[in-house]
């Protein structure tokens, strides 16, 4: 039996999965006043079966402009330096941000935060509903959706968003292949608890073909990945606790103690990317459009800046504020980010793990770590694209410097902060001499100097919109007219 599940949906947008990032972007729709239907196919039950841990700090930023970052650095733990194999790691003390660290949080307490906040601004949820088709026309899009009970849903919305995770379902309806490869295989995850206490918060390392990592689940548990290059096995083959063990002496030295794990399993990583974010009206975003290796801890943080950079685009849109041409920089803003990821975490891997199988690729690893230490630009690089402090989107030609790149938490008037300004999904305009006394720590000198006289249209994801460094007030209304809308 068929059932119409119509209503305010068919304005709005249907979100497909309700994962990090499916959450994040019903939030912002909803606090933004759009319809929302969240569509999940597992029952109403956040798991603690982390995956992400660590959340870096533009996704923090995001967090701060939507008011949930406080509480989240109140349960979770910072740190500043940020370890990947025996000496090669990265200090985060001196970043140009409020966050000056990775936050090690688990994955659910995020999920839980932005489930939260999208409740209370009204997105509605459809649990055991499992999407298993759509069709679109001219005018909007038709989801297909099962019930436990056997029943087909069909729901109409103007746009949907594929945010259900690798195997997307939405990605598979609107004829997308996903290239790539699988990168590493036969890696080990469990939950244990352990006699000893590990040195610091996220512990890493890789010996030979033996990699291991752990990081506290805050609860007493912790979780490890183990990986044996030598030890190549399918994803179902049993796991035991002997073997976690053994993997962690190899890579670490000791294996603390474990014991009493409460979860294992096998699994393998894969290095994917749509080839396009967006057909009509369809959108996919994070797992759904690109996947990576764990390494870096990129993948939940760069969906949830999927999320951000395309839910105050389809507000504009469905609010008649902005042409729906808009929604075509979704693909050509973070389509290039989710390659740059793609690159850097599976770069990580290999290098770290010597796969390339080169006799140049140890020394590689071993050269590395003191070469990131020694060379400022290429270290800075790096900072940049882990953290998600350093990316920029395309700016028309001709723009100001500032155009498309991310702007930092310029202290406002009334003792208010950009961050604070951008709650609520606002664009914010910053006049020139803005900035005074002395240098904010989150701003490095260049930002400093030109924000003394500069204007800032800032969009609600944070990225300069338009910058100018002249006083003509006509040229701003203009551009602040061209980007907010004609209700501003
Ligand atoms: C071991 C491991 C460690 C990781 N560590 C990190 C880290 O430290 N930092 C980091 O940033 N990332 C990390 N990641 C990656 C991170 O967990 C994912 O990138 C993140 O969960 C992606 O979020 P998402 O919302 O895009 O998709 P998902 O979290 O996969 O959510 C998709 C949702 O869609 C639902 N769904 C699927 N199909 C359908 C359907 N047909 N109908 C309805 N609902 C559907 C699913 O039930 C699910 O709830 C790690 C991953 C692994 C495996």
């Amino acid at each position: 039996m068929d059932t119409d599940v119509n209503g305010d949906a068919a304005r709005g947008v249907v979100v497909v999965g309700a994962g990090p990032t499916g959450l994040l972007l019903a939030g912002d729709l909803a606090e933004a006043g759009v319809p929302v239907t969240v569509l999940e196919k597992r029952p109403h039950r956040i798991s603690n079966l982390s995956r992400a841990f660590a959340v870096h700090a533009r996704t923090l930023e995001q967090l701060d402009a939507r008011g949930l970052a406080d509480a989240l650095e109140a349960v979770g733990e910072p740190l500043t330096r940020l370890g990947f194999f025996g000496s090669l790691s990265i200090d985060l003390s001196g970043l140009p941000s409020r966050y000056r660290h990775v936050l090690v949080i688990p994955q659910y307490e995020v999920e839980r935060a932005l489930e939260r906040r999208a409740v209370a601004a009204g997105a509605a949820f459809r649990y055991e509903t499992e999407v298993t088709g759509l069709t679109q026309d001219p005018d909007g899009v038709t989801v297909l959706a099962s019930r436990p009970d056997g029943r087909t849903e069909r729901l109409r919305a103007a746009y949907v968003v594929g945010t259900d995770g690798m195997r997307s379902t939405v990605r598979r309806a609107i004829g997308l292949p996903f290239p790539g490869h699988s990168v590493i295989r036969s890696v080990i995850l469990a939950d244990v608890l352990l006699a000893e206490k590990p040195p610091s918060v996220l512990t890493a390392n890789a010996v030979d073909g033996a990699f291991a990592f752990l990081a506290p689940f805050g609860d007493g548990y912790y979780r490890v990945i183990g990986w044996d290059r030598r030890h190549d096995v399918p994803d179902d083959a049993p796991v035991d606790l002997a073997e976690i063990k053994e993997i962690t002496r190899q890579a670490l030295g000791r294996d603390y103690g474990m014991h009493d794990a409460r979860w294992m399993s096998r699994f393998h990583s894969d290095e994917r990317q749509v080839p396009s974010y967006r057909v009509g009206r369809v959108f996919l975003a994070g797992d759904a459009a690109h996947v990576h290796t764990p390494a870096g801890g990129q993948g939940m943080n760069t969906g949830l800046q999927d999320a951000a950079n395309l839910s105050w685009k389809l507000a504009a849109v469905l609010h008649g504020r902005s042409d729906p041409a808009l929604l075509d920089t979704y693909q050509s803003e973070r389509h290039p980010v989710g390659r740059a990821v793609l690159r850097s975490s599976g770069g990580i891997v290999r290098l770290a793990m010597g796969m390339a199988k080169h006799p140049w690729s140890q020394a590689a690893r071993q050269s590395l770590a003191p070469l990131l230490s020694r060379v400022a630009p290429l270290r800075r690089k790096a900072i940049a694209q882990i953290t998600g402090l350093g990316y920029r989107y395309p700016a028309p030609r001709g723009a100001h410097p500032l155009t498309g790149r991310r702007a930092p938490d310029i202290a406002l008037a009334k003792n208010t902060r950009l961050y604070e300004a951008l709650r609520g999904g606002h664009f914010v305009l910053i006049t020139p001499g803005r900035y005074e006394g002395a240098r904010p720590a989150n701003l490095t000198a260049a930002e400093w100097r030109s924000g003394r006289r500069t204007t800032l249209l800032v969009r609600p994801d944070g990225y300069v919109a338009w910058a100018s460094d002249g006083t003509d007030r006509g040229e701003t209304e203009r551009a602040v007219r061209e980007h907010v809308g004609p209700v501003a």
